[in-house]
């Protein structure tokens, strides 16, 4: 998955932190205050302190449990965080909450929909961009030797070469 790319879009709410202090910070969790976490309250039953969602769901966020659970099932995402290292727990629930709310909000296409509407905004920009750049070379032309190539270069080189497309979506729009 092309997660280092995904993180950096500006409009990316998932945000790929696996730092450890994110995880120290995780399971110190809700166990000190009495108060159940968010899945055990809307589950209805006792918070126990080895309990798998208390360090992903703090009681102060109900919503991101309740999105997950109504896309994936509570059982589900038990399994899927008992099946994952405990440093993999924070980033799978947090992706897991992302894809909840794009597949509540898009029940057909979910995050790939913004995925794709990204890409499309991608390929536009670098039609843009070489648009631009033969625009330059043309007036660099018609300047002279004199001009400067090295802009064209610095340009050239700014974006990279992200030509792949792994998800094809014809939009109904185009
Ligand atoms: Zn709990």
């Amino acid at each position: 998955m092309a997660s280092s790319s995904a993180s950096s879009f500006p409009g990316s709410v998932i945000t790929m932190a696996s730092s450890a202090a994110a995880v120290g910070a995780a399971s110190s969790g809700a166990a000190g205050t009495g108060s159940p976490c968010a899945a055990c309250k809307f589950l209805r039953r006792k918070c126990q302190p080895d309990c798998v969602f208390a360090p992903y769901f703090p009681p102060d966020n109900p919503q991101k449990f309740v999105h997950v659970h109504r896309v994936f099932g509570a059982s589900n995402v038990t399994k899927l965080l008992n099946e994952l290292n405990p440093y993999q727990r924070e980033d799978a629930v947090n992706s897991l909450a992302y894809e909840a709310d794009m597949r509540l909000r898009d029940p057909v296409y979910g995050c790939v929909g913004v995925i794709s509407v990204l890409q499309h905004q991608l390929r536009q920009l670098q039609q843009d961009l070489t648009r631009a750049r033969y625009e330059l070379s043309k007036y660099q032309a018609s300047v002279g030797c004199n001009g400067t190539p090295a802009m064209a270069d610095f340009i050239g080189n700014t974006v990279p070469n992200c030509t792949q497309n792994f998800i094809n979506i014809s939009h109904s729009t185009a």
